[in-house]
């Protein structure tokens, strides 16, 4: 049997889409993220799926999850650090409670799920970490400060995380995706915010990526041997400036 990966934020976007590559290549998967019904209509598809509802902000329950996985399937190979929440709107009015919910899950996320594979992976001097960062990681975009923050932050922490564990044959890998159809939008409660983003959008034409072309990224960046590490691709739509 092919190792375990674990994908957080299975239940839509980028996290379902990848999902369904590696279980079409019959890797076991354990899925996480917090809607129980759309992770369960998703691994129903699947051969090898187990799922849990996580809260990737708590630690114990994500590390619950992923040894009742491993129990079932040996240790974790491929943990995929997707779950995300953007909640665009300024600084000057924006309610506090979203910023932290927003670093809370972009980057205590990611660390928790790394801490929690990331001393086996270096025992067995084998595996992969790939955290979902986005080109809000690396530039700024107006109305996106505390996501901007949030995104900067993955990527430090990930180049950080790729030297120390370089030495371990561990591979830390980050993918930076441009604008993208998916649930990301829906939950931004600020009208202004969202009336520039969509207008942004509708100056490169509307298009965004199909995140199924994320998904193939992922699957090419982890296919590689374990000799070699893709640190880091960014993605976008040929339109977006
Ligand atoms: P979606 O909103 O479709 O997916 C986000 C996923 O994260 C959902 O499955 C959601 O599941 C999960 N999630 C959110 N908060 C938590 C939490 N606290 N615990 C567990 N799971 C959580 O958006 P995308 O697919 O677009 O987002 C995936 C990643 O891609 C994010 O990190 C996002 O920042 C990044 N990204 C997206 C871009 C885009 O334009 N779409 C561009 C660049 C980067 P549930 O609600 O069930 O918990």
């Amino acid at each position: 049997m092919k190792p375990l990966v674990v994908i957080t934020g299975a239940s839509s976007g980028f996290g379902a889409e990848i999902a369904k590559l590696f279980a079409a290549d019959n890797y076991p998967l354990l899925l996480l993220g917090r809607r129980q019904a759309k992770l369960a209509a998703l691994a129903a598809n699947f051969e090898n799926a187990m799922i849990d509802t996580v809260d990737v902000t708590n630690y114990h329950q994500f590390e619950t999850a992923i040894r009742k996985a491993e129990a079932k399937y040996g240790k974790t190979d491929l943990l995929v650090n997707n779950a995300g929440l953007m909640l665009l709107g300024n600084v000057q009015n924006q309610d506090p409670q979203e910023w932290r919910t927003m670093l809370n899950t972009n980057v205590m996320g990611v660390l928790n799920g790394t801490q929690i594979v990331l001393n086996d992976m270096r025992d067995r001097e084998h595996g992969t970490i790939l955290n979902m960062s986005s080109l809000a990681g690396k530039k700024t975009f107006v109305n996106h400060a505390a996501y901007v923050a949030s995104k900067f932050g993955v990527h430090g922490l990930s180049e950080t995380l790729r030297e120390e564990n370089a030495p371990k044959n561990v591979r830390v890998m980050l993918v930076a995706p441009g604008a993208a159809e998916t649930e990301l939008l829906t939950h931004v409660t600020s009208k202004s915010a969202l009336s520039d983003y969509e207008a942004w959008k509708a100056s490169m034409g509307g298009l965004t990526l199909d995140p199924k072309h994320v998904a193939a990224t992922v699957k090419f960046m982890y296919d590689m041997p374990q000799n070699v590490n893709i640190r880091e691709v960014d993605i976008a739509a040929t339109a977006q400036d």
